[in-house]
């Protein structure tokens, strides 16, 4: 037996209908932009397996560290005992995070990060005696999948049977630069309106809406609003963290800087999960009491997981080192450069860039999940390009260590797909 076939007999994979999807690609190895399947041959993985291993797969740098660590201290409680790993990386982290955020309180995931900020911002209010109830979350938002991270998702293919049992959120539309002021106006009648906990948002980059970007300037006067009326803002960098949009976090764009904000993915560079949930002294403060119950009584048994802390570390000194900012910058400009190629081609709607991340939506109409899709990610691996479009825009976030003949070769890959599927 196959080991995709081994697979089905037991497995039931993410974000899949079983019945009507093939057999799952079989992997066995990966390095720097590359993954192989386990015939032997290579694909490109054009969105560093879910915008996660941004340093490059099997990264030396992080390999080295993870192995050191290993062999000293696997895992132990982080609850009355530290470690080494989460101090060094406590330490290297803030210094490179919005200077406002001052403490981290670890978990496991995105979606993790994300009910810890909502449960921060809720008990921030609480032990100060107030009792606020609602989220502000932007339309199409993706924060994650378990329930209080999916109540502020808007991603409605995802939430269709839970949207009874969710937290109370209202939601405002992304800002743009011809909707700006509306939708500022649309946020100070929630605020007058409602007892509002906390506004979250994706900043910048909406990755799960099919890499969505929005007016810098819009988010950054819904932020301040909130903040003038003392609102928390909590900033889910899950996806745009650790360099992707050309600077280290997509809120360093930003004039104003949130209360909160959520970390996973590429924190560890795609080593192991593991995800941070950062915030500013204001917000610690409302928990830091001689009151035991005014305290954040929220643990995971894995948090601060001493590997995963080893390769968070080594994932930041790769992110500041001269040669990774040479390569964001070098994807950058080879995006650019492809997308002056691409945007007039018949099939291209629009294009857009946020530093590596480039998406282009194309002017077909498709169901998110409908016929096309399949035949575009059919198409993909057939061309041995690890592609996964979101509806009718396909998009690139791979790996700052990727190649320009790799960069090339998905390029190449898209404009013939352009030209003979869609
Ligand atoms: C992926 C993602 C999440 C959820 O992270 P998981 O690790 O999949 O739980 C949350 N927010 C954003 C912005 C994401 O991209």
């Amino acid at each position: 037996m196959t080991l995709s076939q081994r697979d089905k007999k037991h497995l039931w994979h993410p974000l899949t209908q079983h019945k009507t999807t093939p057999d799952s690609l079989a992997i066995s190895r990966a390095k720097g932009a590359l993954l192989y399947d386990d015939k032997g041959q290579e694909y490109i993985d054009g969105i560093a397996s879910w915008y996660t291993s941004a340093y490059g797969h099997c990264n030396p740098v992080i390999v080295e560290r993870v192995k050191k660590q290993v062999e000293t201290l696997d895992q132990v409680v982080f609850a009355g005992l530290t470690h080494e790993p989460a101090v060094e990386l406590s330490e290297k982290l803030v210094g490179i995070l919005p200077s406002n955020q001052q403490k981290l309180f670890f978990s496991d995931n995105g979606s993790t990060a994300v009910d810890v900020a909502i449960k921060m911002a809720l008990q921030y209010y609480f032990n100060r005696g107030e009792k606020r109830q609602v989220l502000i979350a932007l339309e199409e938002g993706f924060h994650g999948d378990t329930f209080g991270a999916m109540s502020v998702s808007g991603l409605s293919v995802y939430n269709g049977p839970f949207e009874d049992f969710f937290l109370n959120v209202k939601r405002i539309p992304v800002p743009t630069v011809d909707n700006r002021q509306e939708v500022l106006n649309q946020l100070k009648t929630i605020l007058d309106q409602h007892s509002v906990a906390a506004f979250i948002y994706e900043p910048l980059v909406q990755g799960a809406a099919a890499m969505k970007m929005h007016d810098p300037k819009g988010l950054d006067s819904l932020i301040g609003e909130c903040q003038r009326q003392g609102i928390l803002t909590i900033a889910d960098e899950v996806m745009t963290g650790f360099g992707k949009t050309g600077k280290h976090f997509a809120s360093l764009h930003l004039q104003n800087q949130p209360d909160i904000m959520c970390l996973s993915k590429a924190l560890t560079g795609g080593m192991v999960p593991m995800a941070i949930t950062s915030c500013t002294l204001n917000v610690y403060n409302a928990f830091y009491s001689d009151d035991m119950s005014k305290g954040l009584f929220h643990g995971h048994t894995y948090s601060a997981n001493p590997i995963a802390c080893a390769a968070a570390i080594a994932g930041i000194d790769l992110l500041k080192s001269q040669e990774m900012q040479q390569n964001i910058q070098r994807v950058i400009a080879s995006h650019k450069a492809f997308d002056q190629r691409i945007k007039n081609h018949p099939k291209v709607a629009s294009t857009r860039q946020c530093g590596t991340i480039y998406a282009i939506d194309l002017a077909v109409n498709m169901e998110r999940y409908g016929d096309l899709r399949k035949k575009m990610l059919d198409y993909f691996l057939a061309n041995y390009l690890f592609m996964r479009p979101l509806g009718n825009t396909v998009y690139i976030a791979s790996s700052y260590v990727i190649t320009d003949e790799q960069l090339y070769r998905i390029y190449q890959g898209i404009e013939n797909l352009l030209d003979t599927v869609v």
